[in-house]
C-alpha cells in the first residue's frame, strides 16, 4: 500500500463505531468515501479536491497519492507519524485547510503523545469543527479552528453578525412587513431608492426569482412592489428566527475576493464567511449583517444576484420595466434597504 492507502486504512481501524456526524448524512467513518462524496459534487472543481488531499500528503513529507512505493509507515516506530498524517489527512479533507496551517498542525501533533492525537482524530472525523455557539442557541459555527490566531476574533465577529441581522430583520418585521399605514420617513426614503414606487403594481408571475421551493408565490398574481417586498422579507424573518444556522469559516476557495456564499439545504441553514466579510463595516451599508440578510433572502426566498452595489441596485429600481423586476428579485436590493431603512 502506498502512503495514501496507508492512512485511510488506519482512519478505518481508528473511527468511532457509528461514525455519523453532526451532519447526519456524512460518515466520517469513511473518510475515502467523503473524500469522493466531494470529488463529485458537482459545485465542486475535482482538482481542487484532489488537491485537498495532496497537500495533506505534503505537508506530511508522504509520497503522493498515485505513488506506487511501499509505504513505511505501518513500520514499528512511525506509530505517531502515522498518526499524526492521518490526522492531518482528515483535517485537510473535512476542513479545506491551507498548506500552511496543516504543516504547523503537523508539527504540533508531531510533538504530542499519541492518545491525544488519536483523541482529535477521532474529534475531527465524528464532528468535523462544529461547536454550537455559546451566545445564540440557534447558532453553530464551523471551521473556524482553521482561522488559526484569528478562531476567537472571527468567532466573536461572526456571532455579532448573525445577532445584528436578527435584529435588523426583526426591525424589518416590526416595522415593515406588519403595519399596513402608509410609509414614511427614512422607511419610505429607502424603500423608494431601492425598489422605486411602493404603489406600483408587478404581475409577479414574471418575477426573475432563482428555482426552488423557498421560491415566494402571490395570489392573485398582480401585487404592489410594496406587497412583493413585504412578502419576501417575511419569508427571510420568519425562516432566520426558526431555523438553526451554521456558519463556515469558509474554507480555502473563498480566502480572497469574496464575502460569503450560501449552500446546500436549510437544515441547518448554512452560510461561508469569506476573507473580505471580516473587514467589513457594522455600521451603514455592506455590513457584516446586511450580507447574513443577503445571503440567506437567498436561500429563504431565493432571490438571484442580477446587480451588486447601491449605485447599481439603485438603478435597478428606477430603470425599464424589466430592471424593475430585477430590483424585487435582487439580494443586494434587499440587502441596502434593510440597512438603509432599519440599521
Ligand atoms: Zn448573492
Amino acid at each position: 500500500m502506498n502512503d495514501l492507502q496507508t492512512l485511510l486504512a488506519f482512519i478505518q481501524t481508528q473511527a468511532p463505531a457509528g461514525g455519523i456526524g453532526n451532519d447526519g448524512t456524512l460518515n466520517y467513518r469513511d473518510l475515502d468515501a467523503y473524500f469522493n462524496d466531494k470529488l463529485t459534487n458537482g459545485s465542486n472543481d475535482p482538482d481542487d479536491v484532489r488537491a485537498m488531499r495532496d497537500r495533506a500528503l505534503t505537508a506530511c513529507g508522504l509520497a503522493g497519492a498515485n505513488s506506487v512505493a511501499n509505504s513505511n509507515l505501518p513500520q514499528p516506530g512511525n506509530e505517531k507519524r502515522r498518526a499524526a498524517s492521518a490526522t492531518i489527512l482528515a483535517m485537510s479533507i473535512i476542513r479545506d485547510t491551507n498548506t500552511t496551517a496543516l504543516t504547523s498542525h503537523y508539527n504540533r501533533l508531531i510533538n504530542m503523545s499519541l492518545t491525544p492525537i488519536l483523541s482529535e482524530l477521532k474529534a475531527l472525523l465524528t464532528a468535523g469543527d462544529i461547536v454550537k455557539s455559546t451566545k445564540h442557541s440557534h447558532l453553530e459555527l464551523k471551521n473556524f479552528t482553521s482561522a488559526g490566531k484569528q478562531k476567537t476574533n472571527f468567532t466573536h465577529e461572526a456571532e455579532y453578525a448573525y445577532e445584528r441581522a436578527q435584529g435588523l430583520l426583526m426591525s424589518a418585521r416590526q416595522q415593515f412587513v406588519l403595519p399596513t399605514s402608509a410609509m414614511s420617513g427614512l422607511l419610505a426614503q429607502a424603500f423608494t431608492a431601492f425598489f422605486g414606487n411602493p404603489a406600483a403594481v408587478v404581475d409577479t408571475t414574471t418575477l426573475p426569482f432563482l428555482a426552488g421551493a423557498a421560491k415566494p408565490t402571490w395570489n392573485p398574481a398582480n401585487q404592489t412592489k410594496r406587497a412583493v417586498v413585504r412578502k419576501v422579507l417575511q419569508k427571510v424573518c420568519d425562516a432566520y428566527i426558526s431555523q438553526d444556522v451554521r456558519m463556515y469559516f469558509g474554507g480555502r476557495s473563498i480566502d480572497t475576493g469574496t464575502n460569503a456564499y450560501v449552500s446546500g439545504d436549510t437544515k441547518p441553514a448554512k452560510v461561508h464567511l469569506g476573507g473580505t466579510f471580516f473587514g467589513k463595516a457594522k455600521t451603514g451599508l455592506n455590513t457584516k449583517a446586511g450580507i447574513v440578510v443577503h445571503e440567506f433572502t437567498h436561500t429563504f426566498a431565493r432571490t438571484d444576484d442580477h446587480a451588486y452595489g447601491p449605485t447599481q441596485c439603485k438603478a435597478l429600481a428606477v430603470g425599464t420595466a424589466a430592471e424593475q423586476l430585477k430590483a424585487l428579485t435582487n439580494a443586494d436590493n434587499y440587502q441596502y434597504f434593510v440597512e438603509a431603512a432599519f440599521g
